[in-house]
């Protein structure tokens, strides 16, 4: 992004105008965790409430009718954001939800549910569940459940110690008796990017199923799902500039039209009688209850304001911002988990600092008004496989300018010293 783009963006977030800690400037760098809203989607929020305000489908009414093309164009532009037909995008409350209505999907077809056109999701004790060890506890605990549940094994790619996957063994991990892989596009803790194409090829090579968690590529750099050839992906709305309780599962067409429903109740239904159902066809089967629908719109806005930035503009933001960042590992004493360069990876940035818990870190960059994260981030495997229980945590969004990162940088520099480990 330009410095005049970038100004432009920055005046769009009416958050980041705010003070923090006694009137300085807030540095917002915690954007992985969820991001700021610019005021498009507020208004479009509000407007919603205020205009247009009704419960989505079958309603006789103007306001019904109007919410409902609300809520299908929203869908419509998050299709097109991530390269998708809008049949094919399913609303959630969240990705950690979304991942779950599939993870849940293949217990219901092992219990016979969905009949011969689910068998694609049918486990057999012995079948084997494959996810990586750089997983966020949304994309690895479903999938212990769904083994649990089901006698199916998981197993794990892991993750070597540059922060990216080991593909050394990969063909041993993925074999005949792989049903699923299940894979982060972006670690929410490395900023590595996952090598997708190799993946997918692994998974197709035996007939598994492939569900990317999307949650941290989706904000930040172009997605095109039919290209990268995934059958499933999930993603958040808060992490990409629109509101909470909205999120969007993916699904291929022939996929979502053969899995059988995990939340069930009014809404996703054609037929009832006292002894039975019949489903509506995807993408309402998996849309039961009353819909979220103003934050799908809000979502749906968020979608077209960051379709309308340019996607490959915000990534090559991201890689300088990522630059500029992973300059902490010349501070003495600071240790980044992750890749050192700027290949094949987002500005996330995890880091310890000797001799200094990681709470510490964030208060004394919080009393600057330095906003990171501390902890380990849902992703308690990955920490352990660094020997560290937490880290600290800087992350960029579009929003996020070079000063910030250096500002951040200065005050890194100035935390063994404050905390007398030098
Ligand atoms: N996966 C990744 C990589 C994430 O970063 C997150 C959010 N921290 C999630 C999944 C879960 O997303 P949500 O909490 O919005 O459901």
């Amino acid at each position: 992004l330009s410095t005049t783009e970038l100004a432009a963006v920055r005046a769009d977030f009416p958050l980041l105008e705010r003070t923090v800690r006694g009137g300085q400037p807030l540095v917002y760098l915690d954007s992985a965790a969820t991001s700021q809203k610019p005021q498009v989607v507020l208004d479009t929020e509000v407007d919603f409430y205020e205009q247009r305000n009704a419960a989505v489908h079958r309603g006789a009414h103007q306001l019904a009718e109007e919410a409902t093309e609300a809520f299908e164009q929203a869908r419509a532009a998050v299709a097109e954001f991530v390269g998708a037909d809008e049949g094919e995008i399913v609303w959630q409350p969240g990705a950690t939800a979304a991942i779950n209505v599939v993870a849940y999907a293949f217990s219901n077809a092992t219990l016979g549910r969905g009949g011969e056109a689910a068998a694609r999701f049918r486990l057999a004790p012995g079948d084997e569940i494959v996810v990586t060890e750089a997983e966020h506890h949304a994309n690895l605990v479903p999938w212990q459940e769904l083994a649990a549940r089901t006698g199916a094994v998981l197993r794990w790619i892991p993750v070597a110690d540059d922060g990216r996957l080991d593909l050394s063994t990969l063909d041993e991990v993925v074999t005949e008796r792989t049903k699923v892989l299940a894979f982060g596009h972006v670690s929410n803790v490395t900023g590595a990017i996952a090598p997708v194409a190799t993946l997918v090829a692994a998974a197709k090579r035996v007939g598994a199923l492939t569900v990317l968690d999307a949650c941290q590529s989706v904000p930040n750099m172009p997605v095109d799902l039919h290209a990268l050839d995934v059958d499933f992906a999930a993603f958040s709305g808060h992490k990409m500039l629109g509101p909470t309780g909205v999120g969007a599962l993916y699904g291929r067409r022939e996929l979502l039209e053969a899995m059988p429903p995990t939340v069930t109740g009014g809404s996703m239904v054609e037929v009832v009688t006292m002894e039975s159902t019949t489903y509506a066809p995807p993408p309402q089967r998996f849309e039961a209850g009353t819909q979220m629908v103003a934050q799908t719109v809000g979502m749906g806005c968020a979608a077209q304001y960051l379709g309308e930035l340019g996607m490959a503009g915000v990534a090559r933001h991201e890689t300088e911002l990522a630059a500029e960042m992973l300059k902490i590992a010349d501070i003495p004493g600071v240790r980044v988990i992750g890749p050192l360069d700027t290949a094949d990876r987002l500005a996330v940035v995890s880091f310890v600092v000797d001799g200094v818990h990681a709470h510490d870190v964030g208060q004394v960059l919080d009393d600057k008004g330095i906003a990171v994260r501390v902890g380990h981030h849902c992703a308690q495997p990955l920490h352990r496989r660094f020997g560290v229980a937490a880290t600290a945590r800087a992350s960029a969004s579009v929003y996020t300018t070079v000063e910030e990162v250096v500002a951040f940088r200065e005050a890194l520099a100035g935390v063994r010293a404050f905390f007398g480990a030098e």
